[in-house]
C-alpha cells in the first residue's frame, strides 16, 4: 500500500480549522512554508486534551501556524471552566525560531490571533543555543515539548528538553520520516542529505533505548516520536 494515498485518505476526514488560524495554514501550504500535516495536527490535538498540559515548548515555529493550533486546543478544552483554558489559570506557549522573516511573521499572527492576551512567547535564534540559555527558574518546567527544527540536531533538542521537563512530560518529535527518505539506505540519499539520514536513524535508535523515556515511533503524518518521561 502506497503510504502516501493512505495518509491522503485519512487526511481527506480532517476537518480544517475555521477563521483566521485556517488562513494561516492555507497561505503557509500555498507558499511553500512549512506546517505541520493534518495527521499531525489529529495526533498533536489528541495528545494535548490526554496530557493536559500547562506549558508547551515549540522548537520551531515557521510562521506560528502549529503554536497557534495548540493554543487553540489548550483554549477550547472544558469550556465550562471560567477561563475556557484546559487549566484554570490559562495555559502558555514558549516557541523558538530562527529564520528572522518567519518570525516576524509568527510575531504578527500571535498579536492579531490572540491581541492582548498573549500566552504564547516567541524566541529568536538558534534553537540549540537559545535551549541551552533557558533556565527552569526563568521559565518553569515544561509539561509537553514539540521538537520541529533543524532535522539533524534532534539529539542534541532532547537533551535540552530533559532538562527543562519533569517526570510524566511528554515529548513529541516531527518529520521523523523525512518524507519516506529514511527507509532509504544511505547510499541512495542525495550527498547533502546524507547526514540529516544518518543522524535521524541513530536518533531514533538513541530514542527507542533511552530508559529515562517511554517512546512510540508511529508513521502519523511524516513520521512522528511521542514519548512519556518516565
Ligand atoms: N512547527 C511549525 C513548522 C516548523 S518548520 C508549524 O507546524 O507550523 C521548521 C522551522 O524550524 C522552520 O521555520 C525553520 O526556519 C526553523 N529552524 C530550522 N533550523 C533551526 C534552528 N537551528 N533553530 C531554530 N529554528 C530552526
Ligand atoms: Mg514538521
Amino acid at each position: 500500500m502506497d503510504f502516501e494515498r493512505i495518509n491522503s485518505f485519512l487526511e481527506s476526514y480532517v476537518t480544517d480549522d475555521s477563521g483566521r488560524l485556517g488562513e494561516i495554514y492555507e497561505d503557509a501550504e500555498k507558499r511553500g512554508v512549512p506546517v505541520i500535516r493534518r495527521n499531525t495536527k489529529e495526533l498533536l490535538r489528541l495528545l494535548i486534551l490526554i496530557a493536559a498540559p500547562k506549558r508547551i515548548l515549540e522548537v520551531g515555529t515557521a510562521v506560528g501556524y502549529s503554536a497557534l493550533f495548540m493554543d487553540s486546543v489548550m483554549r477550547n478544552v472544558n469550556g465550562n471552566n471560567e477561563t475556557g483554558y484546559v487549566h484554570k489559570d490559562s495555559c502558555e506557549i514558549v516557541t523558538i525560531e530562527l529564520d528572522e522573516a518567519r518570525a516576524d511573521e509568527a510575531e504578527a499572527n500571535f498579536d492579531e490571533c490572540l491581541g492582548g492576551e498573549r500566552n504564547i512567547k516567541l524566541l529568536r535564534g538558534d534553537a540549540y543555543e537559545v535551549m541551552k540559555s533557558m533556565t527552569a527558574e526563568e521559565y518553569g518546567v515544561f509539561d509537553m515539548v514539540f521538537i520541529d527544527a533543524a532535522k539533524a540536531q534532534y539529539g542534541n533538542y532532547l537533551e535540552e528538553a530533559m532538562r527543562l521537563t519533569r517526570k510524566g512530560s511528554v515529548i513529541i518529535c516531527d518529520n521523523i520520516l523525512a518524507g519516506g527518505e529514511i527507509l532509504e539506505s544511505h547510499y541512495l540519499v542525495e550527498k547533502r542529505d546524507r547526514t540529516i539520514h544518518d543522524r535521524m536513524r541513530s536518533f531514533l535508535r538513541e530514542l527507542k533505548k533511552d530508559e529515562r523515556l517511554d517512546t512510540a515511533l508511529l508513521s502519523v503524518g511524516d513520521g512522528m516520536s511521542v514519548s512519556i518521561r518516565v
